[in-house]
């Protein structure tokens, strides 16, 4: 067969087609289409098949790009899609949602003077040609084991952690206060972005290979974790993050000022269908209002997209650095500049304006000054820079801290750090109570999709191998007994 890679030089960076700024504006939907076939071969083709793949080792995990791209490239799709899967438990969504230009399309080789090759796109035209043809299976274990496996929180770490647990034959129980399977990827992040029913049919499939739900069920409110601990013979916390940074500023406490999630989880709600109280009295509904978004996150950049959405009548996000030092993915902002959002960058509130609900934010511009310990310039404030922005409702992205797990618990042996989050050892994944494991951002504070899968996975093989300590154990007991 004729080399179908390293085409790179001939051929041209194309990602999927994106819809119209206008278009998009107007409603929900994702902004990329699909590759077709050929599209998807062409674009992977461009791969250098790197001998040291720089997009694989930042990865985070490590997923084989380079030997995909070329099985796509040759129109070998069934094999790019068992290549992908073995590494990955959600490439389809990763595909859509991952910060590439942070991770392996930033990291890909020929991104120097040629772009870099569209991974995650091809990824994503994998993992749902895939599920169009029906390659996609629900875990189906070799043998059943009699051990069960407890697992708090349905989000992409909890999920990925439980379908690896019952590819081993394990018994897993999954409990969650929402009412839906997903986490963040249901009510933190936007429909446009990733559309819930490609997480539906994931957690379909879950349940499809014998995964058992415990949905309203709220680990603190419905059960300890010491409950839950005596019912199953491992347990893994995997319960994101979600108390949300305030500002102190005068006028914080006004009517209309809202958290984040708050914002996104009513809009989601409202895209899937529910009845929401608040969104339905115009709360939380942005349409004909002057919104203003504080934060420089991913989070923020889902306000303001979602709030151009619901028809507002201007959206500002106010960020305190520059374009250059947002924590946000660079592709996010542009997206949300072409869909008529205006960023006030180096700008920061000093005050909520207003009697009972907020009218206006008092803005005070701001100029990076000396760098702090880790090198990054600290903002200060400009003198006599005031000025007045208006708002009907503001919308608080500043990120995210742990709730306070041991006393939610009630388990006040469970080792913190500092910063709230759960500690596990680095190497066994098990924090200080025996048999009790923790991943995803519950371990590392807010953080990524990709990463929450990663740390799912190693805590599965974590939870295997103590599992397997533990019979070994078992039986030389017996055995011992038994001389
Ligand atoms: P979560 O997804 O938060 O899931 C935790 C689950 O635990 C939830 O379902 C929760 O209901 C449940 N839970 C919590 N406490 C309890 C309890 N006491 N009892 C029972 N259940 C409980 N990452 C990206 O890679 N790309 C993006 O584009 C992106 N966009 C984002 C947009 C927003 C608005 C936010 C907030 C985050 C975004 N992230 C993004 C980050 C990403 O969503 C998280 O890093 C990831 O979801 C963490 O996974 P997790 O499984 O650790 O936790
Ligand atoms: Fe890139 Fe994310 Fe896919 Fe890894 S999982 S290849 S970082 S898109
Ligand atoms: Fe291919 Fe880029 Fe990865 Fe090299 S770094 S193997 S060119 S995708």
């Amino acid at each position: 067969m004729a080399n179908k890679t390293l085409k790179f030089v001939d051929v041209s960076q194309e990602y999927p087609e994106k819809r119209a700024a206008t278009d998009r504006a107007k409603d929900f939907d994702e902004i990329y289409q699909e590759y077709v076939q050929t599209k998807a071969s062409e674009q992977a083709g461009r791969c250098s098949q790197c001998g040291v793949p720089f997009c694989q080792i930042h990865c985070p995990l490590h997923n084989n790009i380079p030997d995909w791209l070329m099985m796509t490239a040759e129109g070998r799709m069934e094999e790019a899609y068992e290549l992908s899967s073995a590494t990955n438990n959600m490439p389809e969504i990763c595909g859509r949602i991952c910060p590439q230009d942070r991770l392996c399309e930033g990291n890909c080789v020929i991104e120097k003077g040629f772009e870099s090759v569209t991974i995650g796109s091809v990824e994503r035209f994998i993992t749902d040609t895939a599920w169009e043809k029906g390659w996609v299976k629900p875990p189906r274990p070799v043998a059943e084991r009699p051990q069960s496996v407890g697992i708090i929180g349905a989000g992409p770490g909890g999920l990925a952690a439980a379908e690896e647990m019952r590819k081993l034959g394990y018994q897993v129980h999954v409990y969650d206060r929402y009412d839906r399977i997903g986490g963040l990827l249901v009510y933190g992040i936007p429909n446009f972005k990733l559309e819930k029913d490609i997480v539906t049919r994931r957690a379909e499939l879950l349940k499809a290979g014998g995964v058992k739900f415990h949905l309203n069920f709220e680990v603190g409110r419905d059960a300890t974790l010491a409950e839950l601990r005596a019912r199953h013979d491992v347990l893994l916390i995997a319960t994101g993050v979600y108390k949300a940074r305030d500002i102190s500023a005068p006028g914080a406490g006004l009517a209309n000022i809202v958290p984040a999630m708050t914002y996104l989880t009513a809009s989601n709600r409202k895209g899937l269908g529910d009845s929401v109280p608040d969104f339905d009295s115009g709360l939380l509904n942005a349409e004909g209002k002057n919104i203003v978004v504080i934060g420089g996150g991913d989070t923020a950049m889902d306000c303001v997209r979602t709030a151009i959405r619901q028809g507002a009548k201007s959206v500002k996000c106010l960020y305190r650095r520059d374009r250059q030092n947002m924590p946000g993915s660079l592709r996010e902002v542009s997206h949300a500049e072409e869909e008529g959002v205006d960023f006030v960058w180096l700008a920061a509130p000093e005050a909520f304006l207003g009697d009972q609900k907020v009218r206006a934010v008092r803005v005070v511009k701001m100029r990076l000054g000396a760098p702090d310990a880790t090198g990054r310039q600290t903002p200060e404030i400009v003198p006599d820079s005031s000025h007045e922005v208006p708002a009907d409702l503001v919308i608080q992205a500043l990120g995210f801290d742990p709730e306070d797990l041991p006393t939610l618990f009630n388990e006040p042996a469970i080792g913190v750090t500092g910063w709230g989050t759960i500690g596990v050892d680095f190497k066994t994944k098990m924090t200080n109570l025996d048999g009790v494991f923790a991943a995803g951002d519950i371990v590392r504070g807010a953080s990524l999709v990709v990463w929450a899968i990663r740390d799912g996975r190693d805590a599965a093989a974590a939870m295997h191998i103590h599992l397997q300590n533990k019979v070994a154990a078992q039986r030389s007991a017996l055995a011992t007994a038994a001389e």
